[in-house]
């Protein structure tokens, strides 16, 4: 299971803002918008006098900027990667952060210089459009990070609302009110695009969740099993480790049901699925409801005895809660268990492993019930 999986599944409170920011990194694909605002600034300081007569200030703040702008792109991949990969994604989250600040206060700076010392108008054009289409970028493409993306357009604007100020055309003073309207409006796109987003990984999350839980239970369920049972066949046949499965099904349960009545029934079902952490403890360890009154665990990594004790156990558990079952041998609730363990070859179908299982299961059934098979 992703990180993300897991924090929306342990609902931890510090972990899931953060994780759900590293997961809606791929909103922020698509290199078009860098490479367009890099030509439009590009056009700016081919004619900024400032650049012909190799002012260093402005060389040096031009390729700051460009370099910060290709190094905040070729760490999007990375972060999205590391996002799934590493325990704690944030020193990566800050890095990526600082880098955008820095690469939008570059180009806010450049048009700042631009407007403040150049006398073109067209240069006051072309570079305050560069800036409030770098700004209205980000609040497009970057409302993952609502503060950062906030703190971008407030390092792009200010530095460009200081240079109309200085600019020696006097039109560019009205655009004090306008960079102001802008910013406000582009935040409310950054915070309602973030509302959004959130709210739609949520659903879904919880939409997924639901599709795998049985609901009587709260057990992950045979959807669940069958994806768990393909993926960690796979691994097993890549490292050869061995992978077991219990089958658990309850003794005489239409009985229990006639004689109890459904409801009753619904609650040794629940009875029984509180027990089955008894075997599965470990992480990749998976306790399912099969369907009816049907359970399975699946064992990465148990070899066949440890997995029979494990059975055992689970047996002798069950029986333990002394649940009154008049219709039954055992005179309380029991369940028969059937063990399969594989080490699976290549190519081998994952199906052998659940048949292995259901045959003992069977066996165990006409062994006489209460007992686990292998
Ligand atoms: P065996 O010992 O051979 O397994 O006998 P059994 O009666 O348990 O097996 P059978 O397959 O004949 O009956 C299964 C019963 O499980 C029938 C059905 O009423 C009951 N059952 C299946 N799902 C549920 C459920 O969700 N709630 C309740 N209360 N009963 C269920
Ligand atoms: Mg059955
Ligand atoms: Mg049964």
């Amino acid at each position: 299971m992703t990180l993300l999986g897991r924090a929306v599944e342990s609902r931890s409170s510090r972990a899931l803002p953060l994780l759900i920011r590293s997961h809606l990194l791929q909103t922020l694909s698509g290199p078009l918008t860098p490479i367009v605002v890099v030509l439009l600034m590009a056009v700016v300081l081919l004619r900024s006098e400032l650049v012909r007569q190799a002012s260093r200030i402005a060389i040096a703040v031009t390729a700051a900027a460009t370099v910060l702008l290709l190094l905040r792109c070729l760490m999007i991949p990375l972060l999205r990667h590391g996002a799934e990969e590493a325990a704690d994604p944030s020193p990566r989250m800050v890095l990526f952060g600082l880098a955008a600040v820095a690469s939008s206060a570059c180009w806010g700076i450049i048009c700042l210089c631009i407007l403040a010392l150049e006398h073109d108008p067209v240069l006051y054009a072309l570079s305050l459009v560069a800036t409030c289409g770098i700004a209205g970028a980000v609040a497009a493409r970057n409302p993952a990070f609502p503060r950062i993306a906030l703190l971008q357009m407030l390092a792009n604007l200010l530095p460009a609302l200081v240079g109309c100020v200085l600019a020696d055309d006097t039109g560019y003073r009205a655009l004090m009110l306008i960079i102001p309207l802008l910013f406000v409006g582009l935040s409310v796109v950054v915070v309602e695009r973030h509302r959004q987003l959130v709210g739609l990984m949520l659903a879904q999350n919880e939409m997924k969740r639901l599709a795998h839980t049985d609901s009587l239970t709260g057990l992950p369920n045979r959807r669940r099993l069958d994806e768990a049972q393909t993926e960690e066949w796979r691994r097993a046949a890549r490292t050869g480790a061995p992978l077991s499965l219990l089958l658990l099904d309850a003794d005489r349960f239409k009985s229990y049901n006639d004689l109890y009545g459904h409801r009753k029934g619904d609650q040794v079902l629940i009875a029984i699925a509180g027990v089955l952490p008894v075997a599965a403890q470990r992480a990749g360890d998976l306790s399912a409801r099969q369907g009816g009154e049907e359970f399975a665990v699946l064992l990465p990594g148990v070899e066949q005895p440890a997995a029979v004790a494990m059975a055992e156990r689970l047996r002798a558990a069950v029986q333990a809660l002394a649940i009154p079952h008049a219709g039954n041998e055992a005179g309380v609730v029991t369940v028969s268990i059937g063990v399969a363990c594989r080490r699976p070859a290549a190519g081998q179908p994952v199906t052998e492993l659940f048949e292995t299982a259901d045959r003992a299961l069977y066996r165990a059934k006409d062994a006489g019930r209460n007992r686990v098979e292998e």
